[in-house]
Order: C-alpha cells, then sequence, then structure tokens
C-alpha cells in the first residue's frame, strides 16, 4: 500500500497510536484529533503590475484548553489547510512538551514568496492581517513566524493589527523585530533549543559533541543557526554536509559554519560554495553516517523508501513533520536516536511565549535570561521524554505524544468539555 504523505492524516495517526497507548475515553480522542475552530481567507492584494491577485490564506485553532492558540504563519506555494491543520496540531502539542501555558494555532497563505516584490509581501501582510485580526489576540490565538515568514513580515503585521485596534499591542504576534518589542534570543531560538536537547541525547550515548560530525539538511533559519550552534554551543564539531532546496555540498574533513552562512545570505544558494569537496543531492545528504542529523527543512523526507539508509546516531528534527510513521518505526529498529519535531523544534515557540510575557508587562530581559531560562525548558522537556521513552519502551516520538497528549487530555478533563 502506498506510505500516506497527507500530513495531517500522519498527525491523526501519531496521536490516535499516543491516545490508544493512554487508554482516552472516545469524546476525548474525537475532541482532540480535530481542530476546534478553522478559518480559511481570500486576501486580493495590489500587484506591482497593477493588477490585482487573490491568495488563499488559513488560520487553524487546534486547542486552547491549556491557553491561548499559539503557532506560526507559512507562506509556501504547498500550503494546504491539510498542512495549516498538521501544523497546528503539533504546535498544541509542542507547547505541552514544554509545559508553557499555551494551545496550538498555526496560519498560512498558498504563495511563492519568491516571485513577490517586497511591496507586494507587505500588502500581503497587512491583507493577511486585515482578515485575520478579529480572530487574533494574546488571550484567543497570537501567530509568528514560520518557513518564509521574516522578522520583517511580522513587523508589517504587528503594525496592521495596531492600526486595527488603534493602540499599542506588542504581545498579539511574536518574532517581532527586537526595535518592536521582539525579544532577545528569539531569532535564533528553535535551534539553540534543538542544540540543547542533543547536548542531552549525546550524554546518554556518550557522544561528544564536540567531536562528532554533524549534517543539516535545509538552510533556512533553524538550519543556519543548527550549523553555527552546533559548533559555538557545543565546543566543536565537524560540519560534513549543508543543502538547501537547490541541493547539498560535502566535505569530508569539515567546513566553518559561519562562512557557508555567509556564502548563503550573498549569494542565496550553498550549492556554489566553492570550499566543498563535491556536490550532492538532499537525499544523499540525509543518508551520511553522521553522528549528528538535522532535518530542518520542510515535511516527509525520511520516508519508509529512505528509512532504512539513514545511518546516522541522533537525528534532531528542526522541521516540522520530516519523518513519516512508517519511517519512524525503521529507524527505532535501526537504533536511530530520534529527537521528535515538536520537542527538538520546541525553542521557538519557548522564546516566543517569554516574548508575549515580557511584551504584556512591558519590561525586557536579558539575552543571558532568555537563554538560560530556554535552556531549562528545553532540557527538563527531553529528559520527561527520554524517561517516558524508558520506562514505557515506546520510541521518542511516541514518548513525546504521551507526556504532551496527557497534558492536553488533562485540561480538556478539567474544564469539563468531555
Ligand atoms: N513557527 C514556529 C514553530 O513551528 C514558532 C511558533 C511560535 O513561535 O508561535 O514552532
Amino acid at each position: 500500500m502506498a506510505e500516506e504523505l497527507n500530513p495531517f492524516k500522519i498527525a491523526q495517526a501519531q496521536f490516535d497510536e499516543a491516545a490508544e497507548k493512554l487508554g482516552l475515553e472516545p469524546a476525548m480522542r474525537e475532541i482532540l484529533r480535530w481542530p476546534r475552530r478553522e478559518y480559511k481567507f481570500t486576501i486580493p492584494v495590489k500587484m506591482d503590475d497593477g493588477s490585482t491577485k487573490v491568495f488563499h490564506g488559513y488560520r487553524v485553532q487546534y486547542n486552547d484548553a491549556r491557553g491561548p492558540n499559539k503557532g506560526g504563519i507559512r507562506w509556501h506555494p504547498d500550503e494546504t489547510m491539510d498542512t495549516v491543520r498538521a501544523l497546528a496540531a503539533w504546535m498544541t502539542w509542542k507547547c505541552s512538551v514544554v509545559d508553557i501555558p499555551l494551545g496550538g494555532g498555526k496560519g498560512g497563505v498558498t504563495c511563492n514568496p519568491k516571485e513577490l516584490s517586497n511591496g507586494e509581501k507587505e500588502r500581503l501582510a497587512r491583507g493577511w492581517m486585515r482578515v485575520a485580526a478579529r480572530e487574533l489576540g494574546e488571550h484567543r490565538d497570537s501567530p509568528a513566524p514560520d518557513v518564509y515568514t521574516t522578522p520583517q513580515i511580522i513587523a508589517w503585521m504587528i503594525d496592521e493589527y495596531e492600526v486595527i485596534v488603534g493602540r499599542n499591542h506588542p504581545a498579539v504576534i511574536t518574532g517581532k523585530p527586537i526595535e518592536l518589542g521582539g525579544s532577545q534570543g528569539r531569532g535564533d531560538a528553535t535551534a539553540r533549543g534543538g542544540i540543547f536537547t542533543v547536548r542531552e541525547a549525546c550524554k546518554k550515548f556518550n557522544i561528544d559533541p564536540a567531536k562528532a560530525t554533524y549534517a543539516v539538511q535545509g538552510f533556512g533559519n533553524a538550519g543556519q543557526f543548527a550549523a553555527t550552534l552546533h559548533k559555538e554551543v557545543l565546543g566543536g564539531g565537524i560540519l560534513v554536509a549543508v543543502s538547501d532546496s537547490r541541493g547539498g555540498i560535502y566535505c569530508e574533513k569539515g567546513m566553518d559554519p559561519q562562512d557557508i552562512v555567509k556564502w548563503k545570505l550573498e549569494n542565496r544558494t550553498v550549492i556554489t560554495y566553492p570550499k566543498a569537496d563535491k556536490k550532492i543531492s538532499n537525499e544523499e545528504l540525509l543518508e551520511l553516517p553522521v553522528d549528528v542529523l538535522y532535518p530542518a527543512a520542510l515535511e516527509n523526507v525520511i520516508t519508509q523508501k529512505n528509512a532504512a539508509n539513514i545511518k546516522c546516531k541522533i537525528s534532531c528534527e528542526l522541521a516540522n513533520g520530516p519523518t513519516t510513521p512508517e519511517a519512524d518505526l525503521i529507524l527505532h529498529k535501526n537504533g536511530v536516536h530520534v529527537i521528535p519535531d515538536f520537542l527538538a523544534n520546541a525553542g521557538g515557540v519557548t522564546v516566543s511565549y517569554f516574548e508575549q510575557v515580557q511584551g504584556t508587562y512591558n519590561y525586557y530581559w536579558t539575552l543571558e535570561d532568555v537563554r538560560k531560562q530556554l535552556d531549562e525548558k528545553m532540557t527538563s522537556a527531553y529528559h520527561a521524554v527520554y524517561d517516558m521513552h524508558k520506562e514505557k519502551n515506546v520510541h521518542m516520538r511516541v514518548a513525546a505524544y504521551l507526556v504532551a497528549v496527557k497534558r492536553v487530555a488533562d485540561a480538556v478533563k478539567l474544564r469539563g468539555w468531555v
């Protein structure tokens, strides 16, 4: 049978397995396997050539039993209601696994940002906010950046929101530039949080991260910072490969992460980087025998087709949904330690939560404070999941679901919804 690749069907299947193991009653399963609310918008945008183009946008509020909905907005050509639903479900489990008082949401626009001018992006950002604003608010639902939505896009959105409500209102959206009430440390928080979990995992497996080889698949925000922070935070490491949507590069003796990031920013791709041994494909990168692999791009890159060839010791999933359920079983059988997405990449939303707290009382923390608090959250979440993985003898993703779903189900129960 062909493998299921619809992200929302995958998210539901993952949830169903956890619900079964937790023995949740039927009504609890039903409420937790669907979003509570979903919105579909049309967004007319005046294009630079004078025409009007209508974009399709989404916002899904998956579950707010533990706190207001929270989650990013993704701009991508393949965005659909089902990808947004899946990402909103994963946000719910993500906020729960790191134990922050927020629920899960996600938004998106089907578009190709690489084909939009800056002016068109600004009008699209403001247009999305105009249709979505009435459903948002820090006590209701609060967006943030995701794939292809930059701090500048977030800046236009907060400005539009504040024009609509007629006052300053920083906590409604996170990932803002520092000048507009953003938090210190939000920029690299997703990768930094993942690096903290890798540090803890390395202790469990007696791997010295300073000597470990590593490879990064995907070179957006999370991938670029994973490349540099592995070295900075873990005291070394050998970066043997990186890739972006155009392909990858490999160098056996290791490459300088800062230098590749600089190259990427100046040349828009890593594949022309001159100091590598050779070019490789994204698929080849995933199959390298490295100590730590960072899948940091999009969904469904590790499937039943290539899972048996994955040779890393630790896979730290900075992307959302990179591994299918069939692949999970194969990786587990082959002894690959997966730090699952909604645990590994929870650093972003954790610092988003800190940003909301700071914005609400209008007092801002130092970078040192943010990083320390992030470390505490990520470290205790990793150990909660690892302990569950050992105690119940289940793979790490199931363990993460058991920890996260139980907390949301307890909140649903206490509210008397079920
Ligand atoms: N989009 C990010 C994620 O998938 C961050 C969400 C947020 O900060 O609210 O976790």
